[in-house]
């Protein structure tokens, strides 16, 4: 992964901004390190690779992006270990994923060296910006656009790829109420819901907003059709413990294939866990919930981890579930991810890029 095969130009910030980093202030997605890294697509191929100041983009106001919404992204992280080595939690399922959400956006396929190495040179010439403050890291967001300046309804002939990266503070995920959501919808099959794209998000906003007024912190979305089975949280999948099994909604057009799903079931299955993907319905959760054999609810996604559920809501009811200092396997899993990232134990999975 140290080796450079493409040719990234590099123009450096005459005007660093590092000195204005204050690790023991950072939220999340506010400050951005002093590069960016960018890609143009044209005439069916990628070109001017660059790392470049940050800064602002100018469009056109027939970007084709702003009208008709082609536009994907990726999250995932950087931490610094402590030995001092820069790692980088599974990168190269992000570049897949980027292009399967490109195919079902009907948008250009990016390589996905240019992909890994526009990572690799902006987190070199940017490593110092990397949080070292405990549970800290580096939040980097890919994404790609359409360029193409035209109102006509067709996929944009031009695209640019970027990547950004923003210092974050230790990000404890307080456990969330969650609401089963059982009017709106987030995906339907055959719909974009396993597309990383950007209106996917605009779209659960509302819904997501009545739930809050509502005093929950986030939506369980359930099938689009019935409302009758369990999909996903938006940001995360969602993962239950019912008796000793685990189990979580198996991989759908309605369901974002998370690397953080993956990589949970991976290592729980290494485990020995019993663990199951199939569909899981409400029903069968609330029943769960109030025979008390379920043990634990979470959400897993690359902001948190595992973010705990405490209590589900559905219509007027509300189940509280069990103490989160009982929970064993998803406070294992997290500590044994944290410990992974962060470089504390043997990466027995291969999962770190180690830059
Ligand atoms: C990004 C995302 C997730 C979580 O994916 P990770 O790769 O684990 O961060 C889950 N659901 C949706 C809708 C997402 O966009």
């Amino acid at each position: 992964m140290t080796v450079k095969t493409l040719d990234i130009l590099v123009q450096r910030s005459t005007n660093p901004r590092i000195e204005t980093l204050d690790q023991n202030n950072l939220q999340f997605g506010k400050v951005f390190s002093d590069h960016m890294f960018v890609a143009d697509y044209k005439d069916g191929q990628w070109d001017n690779l660059k790392i470049m100041p940050y800064g602002s983009l100018e469009f056109d106001p027939a970007n084709s992006m702003m009208h008709y919404g082609q536009s994907i992204f990726e999250g995932l992280k950087a931490f610094r270990a402590e030995d001092g080595r820069v790692l980088v939690f599974r990168p190269d399922m992000n570049a897949k994923r980027l292009n399967t959400s490109a195919e079902r956006m009907c948008m250009a396929q990016l390589p996905e060296e240019i992909f890994l190495e526009g990572l690799q040179a902006l987190l070199e010439i940017d490593k110092d910006w990397i949080p070292t403050t405990p549970g800290s890291s580096m939040y980097i967001r890919p994404f790609m656009f359409a360029t193409d300046n035209f109102l006509g309804v067709r996929p944009s002939e031009t695209y640019r790829f970027m990547i950004i990266a923003s210092p974050s503070g230790s990000y404890y995920s307080k456990p969330v109420n969650v609401k089963i959501e059982t009017t709106y919808s987030r995906a339907a099959m055959g719909g974009t819901g396993s597309a990383k794209a950007a209106g996917n998000y605009a779209a659960a906003l509302y819904p997501a907003k009545l739930a809050q007024e509502e005093g929950f912190d986030q939506l369980i979305w359930t099938d689009a059709k019935e409302h009758k089975y369990i999909e996903e949280a938006g940001t995360m999948n969602v993962m239950f413990v019912i008796g000793d099994q685990l189990i979580t909604s198996p991989l759908t057009s309605t369901i974002l294939p998370g690397v953080t799903r993956d990589s949970v079931l991976t290592l729980a299955k290494s485990w020995g866990v019993d663990v199951v993907e199939r569909a899981i319905s409400v029903d069968e959760v609330i029943e769960a919930a109030t025979k008390g054999t379920l043990k634990e609810a979470f959400g897993v996604g690359t902001a948190a981890t595992i973010a705990h559920i405490n209590s589900i809501g559905l219509e007027d009811d509300k189940y509280v579930l069990p103490a989160i200092e009982s929970r064993e396997l998803s406070n294992r899993i997290y500590n044994y991810m944290e410990d992974l990232k962060r470089g504390r134990i043997e990466d027995s999975f291969g999962w770190n890029m180690s830059i």
